[in-house]
């Protein structure tokens, strides 16, 4: 199974990917969650994304691409799931050329749609484990133990780019960057959106009901 999650910041497809990828045995694989890793490294990678991510911007295309390729090359052949990658139409460009080497299609791209309000309350109150990269929410979706991840018992911290203006500026990123390659895809006919404005559980099963009627 090969899928791509789309949808604005906070949409919860770092959420929802990772309860996938459990199930079903998939790799998750996350442009943030690499670059974060990167940056917490001091790698040149993470030096140079440090000044996109601290701004809300995206981090150029080169710069994703290069990273991505190897990432993907060592991950594919098990099923995977893109989570906040592609980001840009020269992206998903180079991404099908990729995949088109490698001989793997997508069998999906989910677009998880959310409102603009309900996004700013899930990013500025999300937790994250600096560990693992698992996403929490301090009312609708909190750890077990106060401010400890469950998996990784790390102290949870939060995202510079997590507050409201930032968010703001995240969003409209999305809208005039990323939104275009929902038409990309659209012309593949891969495109299937989910309403993600429900309960954690309730958008899971959404999910889990697409999957089993368009994944063979
Ligand atoms: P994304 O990867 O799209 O940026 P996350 O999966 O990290 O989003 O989710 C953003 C925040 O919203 C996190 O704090 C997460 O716990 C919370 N969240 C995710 N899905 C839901 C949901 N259906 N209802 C309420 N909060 C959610
Ligand atoms: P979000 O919660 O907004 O979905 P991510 O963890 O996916 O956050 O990404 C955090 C930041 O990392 C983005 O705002 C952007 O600066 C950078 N980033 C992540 N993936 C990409 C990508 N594919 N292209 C460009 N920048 C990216």
């Amino acid at each position: 199974m090969n899928l791509i999650f789309l949808g604005p910041p906070g949409a919860g497809k770092g959420t929802q990917a990772q309860r996938l990828c459990w199930d079903y045995d998939v790799a998750q694989i996350s442009t943030g969650d690499l670059l974060r890793s990167n940056i917490s490294k001091g790698t040149p990678i993470g030096v140079e994304a440090d000044k996109y991510i601290h701004q809300g911007n995206l981090v150029p295309d080169e710069l994703i691409i290069g990273m991505i390729k190897d990432e993907l090359k060592y991950t594919l052949a098990g099923g995977f799931l893109l989570d906040g990658f592609p980001r840009t139409v020269p992206q998903a460009e180079a991404l099908d050329i990729v995949l088109k080497e490698m001989n793997f299609k997508i069998d999906a791209v989910l677009v998880l749609d959310v409102l603009s309000d309900e996004i700013v309350a899930r990013l500025t109150a999300r937790r994250t484990c600096p560990t693992c990269g698992k996403s929490y929410h301090l009312i609708f979706n909190p750890p077990a133990k106060e401010g400890l991840c469950d998996i990784e018992g790390s102290t949870l911290y939060q995202r510079k780019d997590d507050n409201e203006e930032t968010v703001k500026h995240r969003q409209e990123i999305y809208e005039n960057q990323t939104k275009p390659i929902i038409k990309y895809y659209e012309k593949q006919n891969l495109v299937h959106k989910i309403n993600g404005l429900g309960k954690l559980d309730d958008v899971y099963y959404l999910i889990k009901n697409l999957l089993q009627k368009i994944v063979k």
